[in-house]
């Protein structure tokens, strides 16, 4: 009997990592919410198309924008079933489905974070996003209508398409949903130096919070430390060697008065504050659950676990993780969605002509208390103290001109 799964949505192959990361050589399977049939050759649907240019194309830059209308290569095509998780991933059709399947995952997360469609911001101009997985460019870029992506060249001489980088892919359209959501400056008007930091950093944090939806990554990243993720913070070495290139950039420890105003250099203390914040409010959770026996409310700090304590949450949690590993990762993906959804939903409060990382650290707060997280609220703001973003100091003075003396619990 014929059966109707176009509700389902349609199926592609993702690499969580670069499949050059050990433990990542092989995609996985996973499905976007676009219904089964509505996903056509290309891939294509109605907000994005891919087209892949079978010139040396150089990136776009202004006035040369989309669309692409020079030679390109066949594209790839729906299985006889209508997804796209049977195209050979060293064939070159691969490669325009891995970004499509990509953004349309990236999408689905914060959409569903958001609760509303995003929109393109160039939505006026063009009706849908072009992709262009492969250009003859040693970088990849998300502008005015379009997503291009080129490639890494190894010490070997090897070329790895960005094309197969999820965490570039995200990172790329992290810029797209800030545009979207917050709009860009008008013209004219030079934003402060935390305005573009604040894109590099909200796009690290897309791509890290992207990442923590494959089961291959979360299972990896639980089983390495059987399930103490406050490992990885706490002695930076952990996070400096982690296979996963988000867990290396997020996983950092600097402060404001250790960056200059660069802005991937200026973005780091933010998303390293967002990175503890998730680490430290799992770690809650799973002592709050009874899953590990350390003391309620006894975490400490992540940067000031010494030896010792260190020692005795490792044991702690060793002891527990076999039995447990799936209410770990119910925990984490609970920690992720928390901090993911209060992140996006603060979006709708910033302004693009005065945005600054006190305004944009408050409004996650803000939202967290009223999604009834205080005390998640209470770890963001310990967490943004840390990296020198808040000042204690400034909390009362700040809360009593703009209303947000509030009592964080
Ligand atoms: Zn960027």
């Amino acid at each position: 009997m014929a059966e109707n799964n176009s509700g389902a949505g349609t199926r592609f192959l993702l690499y969580p990592q670069a499949p050059t990361t050990r433990g990542y050589e092989k995609p996985e399977l996973v499905w976007i919410s676009d219904p089964l049939g509505t996903v056509g050759a290309g891939p294509s649907n109605d907000r994005m198309y891919v087209v892949d240019p079978a010139i040396e194309k150089t990136p776009y830059e202004f006035p040369f924008l989309p669309p692409y209308n020079g030679p390109s290569f066949p594209m790839a095509e729906p299985g006889p079933d209508g997804h796209f998780d049977h195209l050979d991933p060293d064939s070159r059709e691969f490669l325009g489905a891995h970004v499509f399947g990509c953004v349309a995952r990236v999408l689905d997360i914060w959409e569903s974070y958001l609760g509303h469609r995003i929109d393109w911001h160039f939505a006026g101009h063009y009706q849908r996003l072009e992709i262009l997985p492969l250009i003859e460019w040693d970088n990849a870029q998300s502008g005015f209508g379009y997503l291009e992506f080129g490639y890494d060249v190894s010490e070997s001489g090897a070329a790895h398409p960005y094309a197969l980088n999820f965490d570039v892919i995200a990172h790329e359209i992290g810029h797209s949903l800030l545009f979207a959501e917050i709009g860009l400056p008008p013209d004219g008007f030079t934003p402060g130096p935390d305005f573009v930091a604040y894109h590099e950093g909200i796009s690290d944090l897309c791509s890290l919070i992207g990442m923590l939806h494959f089961d291959t990554a979360m299972d990896r990243l639980l089983r390495r430390g059987s399930g103490n993720l406050l490992a990885m913070n706490e002695l930076n070495a952990f996070a400096e060697l982690a296979d996963e290139r988000q867990v290396r950039i997020a996983g950092n420890a600097r402060k404001m008065s250790e960056v200059g105003e660069e802005p991937h250099d200026r973005s780091r203390p933010f998303t390293g504050a967002f990175f503890d914040a998730v680490v430290e409010t799992y770690h809650n959770m799973v002592v709050d659950q009874g899953l590990v026996d350390l003391p309620r409310h006894g975490i400490a700090d992540a940067r000031d676990l010494n030896v010792d304590l260190a020692d005795r949450y490792g044991r702690a949690f060793e002891e527990s993780y076999d039995l447990n590993h799936f209410r770990f990762k119910a925990a984490l993906s609970d920690a992720r969605d928390i901090m993911g959804t209060a992140l996006a939903r603060s979006w709708a409060t910033l302004d693009n002509q005065n945005l600054d990382y006190v305004t944009a650290g408050y409004a996650v707060c803000d939202m967290l208390q009223e999604m009834n997280e205080g005390r998640v609220a209470e770890t963001v703001m310990e967490c943004l103290y840390w990296r020198e973003i808040l000042n204690p100091f400034d909390t009362f003075t700040i809360g009593q001109g703009r209303g947000r003396n509030r009592v964080w619990v």
